[in-house]
């Protein structure tokens, strides 16, 4: 039998803190070319895998569009024959945004999209980075007789891998930046990596070709609830021109203020056509409408079920349907049910 070709892992760049390094005169961090990073880190010559790189314009994640969002899916699309997976090094803060995005842009994904960066630059003794680049690739790079081991879009970080769109950054400062809330690792990392196949989504046509659903409608806005929001404020927010839909960030199981007032402006707006999505502002637990009244009106009001997902994912999830110009009915079904296993609900087929 011919010996298996050594898996193939792409890997992007595009900036955040894992691209830097000091300047040798300086000390002053400075973006790293990646194109280098075998003279760099020879180390990762050992690894058995294929590894090519794309640099793109390093910056740091606070200044990413969903521009950038369509870029990295198209470069995916565009070299998804010649890899087993891909790897995309970003800035941790808005990482969570940019991996729910391209778990929904990423259409019939059947190979390994996995997100990762650091907390202290690469080019630093210290970094968590040389962990979670290297752990990243092997990820990327398994796969069994079946194929990719992980055929979905995933953030690795720290030990851990977690569906992309489940996640979020909750330290600034922890090695462990990312958690996922609602849903359990896909992988846990020590000395060996133990996959937990059983909530790693397999696709249903892995010969189905990748799409990619690149028409995002931006025009998406979240509101989070505090005690002292105006009426005047909020209705101000919903009436902005061309917005088509709020993430509404709620209280606890999906709660908000009964008060005739707020439940009328929000009614209002959804009568003129905007789509409301109930998220919870706790980290942890789901949107419950019918538990209490104080969430039972926001759902006659025709308000939509966020069920236990992320703000970050409601976002993105917002950004590409809406993107798609689908009739009212069809957007409205599409938000209601789990796309990419955004939320935890039966599903759609
Ligand atoms: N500000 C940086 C960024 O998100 C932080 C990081 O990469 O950890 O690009």
């Amino acid at each position: 039998m011919e010996p298996r070709a050594k898996s193939s892992v792409l890997l992007i760049y595009t900036g955040g803190t894992i691209g830097m390094k000091p300047d040798p005169e300086t000390g002053v961090l400075a973006p790293f070319d990646f194109s280098t990073i075998y003279d760099e880190f020879p180390y990762l010559g050992k690894l058995d895998v294929e590894l090519e790189v794309i640099n793109l314009t390093p910056i740091d994640s606070s200044n990413v569009t969903p521009e950038l969002w369509c870029e990295l899916a198209r470069l995916i699309r565009d070299n998804y024959d010649a890899y087993d997976g891909f790897v995309v090094l970003h800035g941790t803060d808005t990482m969570s945004y940019s991996a729910s995005a391209l778990s929904f842009m990423l259409v019939n994904l059947a190979k390994p999209v996995i997100f990762t960066g650091s907390q202290i630059p690469i080019g630093v003794l210290r970094t968590d980075g040389r962990e979670n680049l290297i752990t990243a690739i092997e990820i990327a790079a398994a796969h069994d007789a079946e194929g990719p081991l992980v055929p979905e879009v995933s953030l690795y970080f720290q030990n851990r891998l977690f569906r992309a769109n489940r996640t979020v950054k909750q330290s600034a400062e922890e090695f462990a930046a990312f958690r996922s809330y609602n849903y359990p690792a896909l992988a846990e990392v020590g000395v060996n990596i133990t996959f937990h196949r059983d909530y790693i989504h397999r696709p249903a046509h892995a010969d189905a070709e990748l799409r990619v659903a690149a028409a995002l409608d931006d025009r998406v806005l979240v509101i989070r609830l505090f005690p002292g929001l105006r009426e005047q404020v909020l209705r101000a927010m919903l009436s902005i021109e061309g917005l088509r839909a709020v993430v509404l960030e709620t209280y606890g199981a999906g709660n908000a203020p009964t008060a005739p007032e707020f439940i009328r402006a929000v009614r209002e707006a959804v009568a003129r056509g905007l789509l409301v999505m109930n998220v919870t502002q706790c980290s942890g637990g789901r949107v419950a409408m019918e538990l209490y009244e104080t969430g039972r009106q926001l759902q006659e009001a025709g308000v939509i079920c966020g069920h236990d997902i992320t703000t970050e994912a409601a976002v993105a999830k917002l950004m590409y349907v809406l993107g798609q110009n689908l009739p009212a009915e069809r957007t409205q079904r599409l938000l209601r049910h789990a796309l990419r296993g955004e939320f935890t609900d039966a599903g759609i087929a």
